[in-house]
């Protein structure tokens, strides 16, 4: 499948891991926006939110990643974002479920 992320996780495109699990991986956005700025996928191709397969126990999972990952940032004092953006108006660019994990400055709101 021609799916940026789906290669990302398979290890033919660089990216600098963050953290690994045998779900999921997270990995340093090309273009942060924030100090510390992680996209955090499932390793199999999930298309956004809205794709059926993105059930409960995925996104409980998701979710409970994500807070390991602020953890592993040293985020959770200061708080941070967890953000998924879903289809064209919701600003995805890659067709695979992503969660961007920011912080590391006040991030403003609303988001624009
Ligand atoms: P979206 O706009 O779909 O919510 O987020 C996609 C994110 O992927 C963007 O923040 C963009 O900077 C990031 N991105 C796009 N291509 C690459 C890449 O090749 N490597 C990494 N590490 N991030 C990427
Ligand atoms: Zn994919």
């Amino acid at each position: 499948m021609d799916c940026l992320f789906c290669k990302i996780a398979a290890g033919e495109i660089p990216a600098t891991p963050a953290l690994e699990t045998d779900e999921f991986l997270a990995f340093h956005d090309i273009d942060a926006q924030a100090p510390l700025h992680v996209l955090l996928i499932p390793r199999r191709h999930v298309v956004n939110l809205a794709d059926e397969a993105a059930d409960a126990s995925l996104l409980g999972d998701l979710l409970e990643t994500a807070r390991a990952v602020a953890r592993k940032l040293n985020l959770e004092e200061r708080g941070y974002r967890v953000v998924l953006n879903v289809g064209g108006d919701g600003g995805q660019t890659v067709p695979h479920l992503h969660a961007h994990v920011l912080g590391g400055r006040a991030l403003h709101w609303p988001p624009g």
